[in-house]
């Protein structure tokens, strides 16, 4: 067997190699130097916002969106548990305790669910949001645009205002997806809410290798989250640090590779949502498969793509699909567990998860990298058919 087709690698066939080169040429390689400053510019430009910070992972990103929303171990925040766990560990870097929210059919956060919640098990005593079961303040909400999809942040951004939440969006994996319709017409995912984080891991649709890019529609916030990720420095020859700072700046070496993928980004979304419709079609014509849709209300970035796999009509569950595919030389994934159910948190409070659990039961991650040819997307699509 010589065939193989992975679920989601990099593509670097762009200008990586000579601005990498570059960077090592003119001896900046750590976290000073012009790639970076270029990210962070060519990021806003893309993104239509003001500023950018640039930083060592998303994880590190969404760790200094909790601090600048001001959550601290006196507070809880409210989370998705269909995640990567990503989104959720830096709640407890901060001492907070996460609630964990239900999905719809999006993957993204229940909004009817997630009102329900503070309507009924909140209360608001001095415009916070007090959990009745705990009596801890709610502070902040981290919302995933799952897979490039969008949640629905028309209500997320009314039941945020009407609780006074501070809103993150973790939109690690949704760079470049944007509203073509409603209230946020023309706005990216990561753009609406307080603070909106990005990933360039290995795996993203753009990648530095590893890293992390950080918008706020606060500036001042913003300009504090750079001076947190670079050691919290008042005075550059004296050393006065005035906070504790952290080492979370990107560094030159991994930017360089960034300017050249964002270059890309648009060409790698049209690919990808070439591949989704090619994928699309033809499972329409296999029983008991169907692929999962994007919002309609938005131009996707079609990072992941979805089979909900029926396995009472699908010769095949989840399990034994995985097993069949790799032998035939094709990786996928089952979506992540539930993180309510993991050690860490398994006493966390989760809020009538249904959803969730059945998509985790149901739903398979298929090949999706830019790399991936027509002729590739064919050959899944046979083995499927063929089984
Ligand atoms: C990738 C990812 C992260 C973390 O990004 P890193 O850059 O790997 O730290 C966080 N949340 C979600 C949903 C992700 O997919």
């Amino acid at each position: 067997m010589n065939k193989f087709i992975p679920l989601s690698v990099p593509n670097l066939k762009g200008n990586e190699l000579k601005y990498v080169v570059d960077a090592v040429e003119k001896e900046w390689v750590s976290t000073g130097g012009s790639y970076i400053n270029d990210f962070e510019k060519n990021i806003s430009k893309y993104l239509n916002v003001d500023e950018a910070v640039a930083c060592q992972s998303g994880t590190a990103g969404l760790h200094l969106a909790l601090i600048l929303s001001g959550v601290t171990s006196e507070n809880e925040v409210i989370v998705p548990t269909l995640t990567f766990i990503a989104a959720v560990n830096p709640v407890k870097y901060v001492g907070a305790d996460p609630i964990f929210m239900d999905c719809d059919d999006t993957l993204t956060m229940d909004v009817e669910k997630l009102k329900e919640f503070c309507d009924v098990e909140c209360e608001l005593v001095d415009d916070k949001l007090i959990n009745k079961t705990t009596g801890k303040h709610i502070k902040a909400i981290i919302v995933v645009h799952v897979f490039g999809n969008i949640a629905n942040m028309e209500e997320i951004m009314t039941i945020s205002k009407e609780y006074n939440l501070m809103v993150i969006e973790d939109a690690t994996e949704a760079l470049g997806t944007k509203y073509i319709s409603g209230k946020y017409d023309g706005k990216y995912a990561g753009t609406i809410g307080d603070f909106g984080v990005y990933s360039f891991n290995g795996n993203k649709i753009i990648t530095t290798g590893g890293g992390g890019m950080m918008v706020s529609t606060n500036p001042e916030l913003l300009k504090k989250a750079k001076y947190l990720s670079t050691q919290a420095k008042d005075d550059e020859l004296y050393y006065i640090h005035g906070e504790i700072g952290y080492n979370y700046r990107m560094t030159n070496l991994q930017a360089a590779l960034g300017v050249a993928q964002l270059e890309q980004l648009d060409k790698f979304i049209k690919i990808k949502k070439d591949n989704y419709n090619l994928y699309k079609k033809g499972i329409q014509n296999i029983d008991g498969i169907n692929i999962l849709d994007f919002n309609g209300d938005i131009n996707p970035n079609y990072w992941f793509y979805s089979l909900i796999i029926d396995s009472e009509i699908y010769p095949l569950n989840i399990d034994e699909a995985i097993k069949y595919l790799q032998s035939k030389g094709i990786q996928t994934r089952p979506i992540w567990n539930l993180i309510h159910n993991q050690i860490p948190y398994k006493n966390s409070r989760a809020y009538k998860i249904e959803k969730a659990q059945y998509y985790l039961n149901h739903i398979l991650n298929i090949p999706c990298s830019s790399n991936l040819t027509t002729e590739d997307v064919n050959y899944v699509l046979s083995i499927l058919k063929n089984i």
